[in-house]
């Protein structure tokens, strides 16, 4: 009796150490550590992009006529119980829409612009610092004039190709 019951016990704490590993199994995933740091950073950035939007843009298109359309609103009928559409909330929200996705379209044109900058000069020297031999196909030094593999000359064929 004792001893089913210290099997049983076994089995679950073999079953929950499965739990606990396939946990840390799920957390150790890097995407999941990725993805953490992508919402949190991301939460950063939509405040930046937030204060970004209302604090820079609003005002300076507050020049140009102004962006506030809170006030635009078409009553539909008569009657206190007349439902009111505030198309200019609906507007302003589309307009905030739309600058922040410019303004993180040119924010990834430009980190795209220099990634790419940085990766080209990243991959310029890694110039080929080896070739096949033409005769056993081994990976040899780019400017052996004979194989160590096969002790084939390659000098003359090098200077074919
Ligand atoms: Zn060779």
């Amino acid at each position: 009796m004792s001893r089913e019951k210290n099997a049983e016990k076994g089995k679950n704490r073999e079953k929950g150490k499965g739990f606990v590993a396939e946990f840390k199994k799920f957390i150790m995933r890097g995407n999941v550590m990725d993805m953490a740091v992508g919402v949190i950073v991301g939460g950063a950035f939509t405040s930046i992009v937030t204060s970004l939007n209302q604090d820079l843009l609003t005002p300076i298109l507050g020049i140009f006529g102004g962006t506030d359309f809170s006030g635009l609103k078409l009553k539909m009928g008569s009657g206190e119980n007349a439902p009111v559409l505030y198309y200019g909330n609906f507007i302003t929200a589309v307009i905030n829409f739309l600058i922040t996705a410019l303004v993180i379209f040119l924010l990834l044109k430009g980190i795209n612009a220099v990634t790419s900058r940085f990766h080209h000069e990243e991959a310029a020297p890694a110039a080929p610092t080896t070739k096949k031999c033409p005769f056993c196909k081994s990976e040899i030094a780019i400017d052996a004039t004979r194989c160590p593999h096969c002790t084939s000359q390659l000098e003359e064929i090098q200077q074919d190709a």
